[in-house]
């Protein structure tokens, strides 16, 4: 069998599509511009790029973007009462903290401050609650494009099996909770996991959120599973550099029916499920308070 490859690209092109039409519509209507703040603390360079990129994309689906780069020595209080004036900003629907923060800040302390109904992340325990309960507002963006994939290729979910790899707040738990949500048999996995590849074997979907290059090879897999990679690893090769996911991809796709590549996967996905997230976000603040 040889895999389809899901172009990511194509599809996360298609959610911005969707969220510029959604936003001209909810402009039009309310007068109201949707707005996401990112604050980035410090230079790390591929942080700079993602806030960048973020920035773009925001305004290019119609949002007012809102970037505040602060230094590296950016103090907790400083920090924490930037958030709370976004917090009680009416033109900021959305607030987004670039992780990783610099190491003398207390990131969940950040994250916890951050008001639910602006946390496009969906990282604030009250948001992670809500998804657990079934009743989400803001899904963390990675594992909400996985779960936007899945339906397009797989419809209805129920009766199948899926395992998760990994079991972080970022990728992993939410993952399940979606997975779970839509009436799959959700395994997690994790370091300490027995068997891994014969527990991928029993899956029809998984997901692989590991942070381990080319870990999942296509002898763990199932003939005819969906695969979904969402790590991102650089690796040596020769005197260069290059991404590789946490599957092997060559094998893999070698067993599956369908699998995402490492660039160009999951990996534009996430961008694109943090801005639906924003205009989400834009529209329960104005309900609440028309
Ligand atoms: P974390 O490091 O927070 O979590 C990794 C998880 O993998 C942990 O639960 C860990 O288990 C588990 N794990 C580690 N080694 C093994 C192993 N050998 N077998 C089974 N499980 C293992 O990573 P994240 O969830 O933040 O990210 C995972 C990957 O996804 C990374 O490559 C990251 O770069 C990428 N990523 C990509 C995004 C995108 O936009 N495409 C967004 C976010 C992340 P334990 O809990 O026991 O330690």
């Amino acid at each position: 069998m040889s895999a389809e490859i899901i172009d990511g690209k194509a599809f996360a092109a298609n959610i911005r599509a969707e969220v510029a039409r959604d936003c001209a519509a909810f402009r039009e209507k309310t007068g109201i511009q949707p707005g996401l703040a990112v604050i980035l603390v410090g230079n790390d360079p591929a942080s700079e790029v993602y806030v960048r990129n973020k920035g773009i994309q925001a305004k290019e689906v119609g949002f007012a973007s809102l970037e505040y780069k602060l230094p590296a020595d950016t103090s907790q209080e400083a920090l924490l009462a930037k958030v709370a004036a976004l917090n009680a900003d009416p033109k900021v629907h959305g607030i987004l903290v670039q992780l990783p923060l610099p190491k003398h800040l207390d990131a969940d302390a950040v994250l916890n401050t951050i008001t639910p109904d602006k946390d496009v992340d969906g990282f604030h325990p009250v948001n992670v609650g809500r998804l657990w309960t079934g009743n989400p507002v803001s899904i963390p963006c990675t594992p909400l494009g996985c779960s936007l994939i899945l339906r397009d290729r797989l419809g209805d979910l129920a009766g199948k099996r899926a395992i998760v790899i990994g079991r972080s707040n970022i990728v992993g738990k939410p993952m399940a909770a979606l997975l779970l949500a839509a009436n799959a048999t959700v395994t997690i996995a994790h370091s300490r996991t027995a068997d891994l590849a014969a527990r991928c074997r029993e899956a029809d979907i998984v997901i692989a959120a590991v942070g381990k290059p080319e870990l999942v090879r296509g002898d763990w897999l199932k003939p005819g599973a969906t695969v979904l990679d969402v790590g991102i690893n650089r690796i040596a090769d020769g005197d260069k550099t290059r991404l590789v996911g946490d599957v092997h991809f060559a094998s893999a796709a070698e067993v599956a029916s369908a699998i995402t590549p490492v660039p160009g996967g999951i990996g534009p996905m996430t961008i694109a499920c943090l801005l639906r997230n924003t205009l989400a976000c834009a529209k329960a603040l104005h309900a609440l308070h028309d």
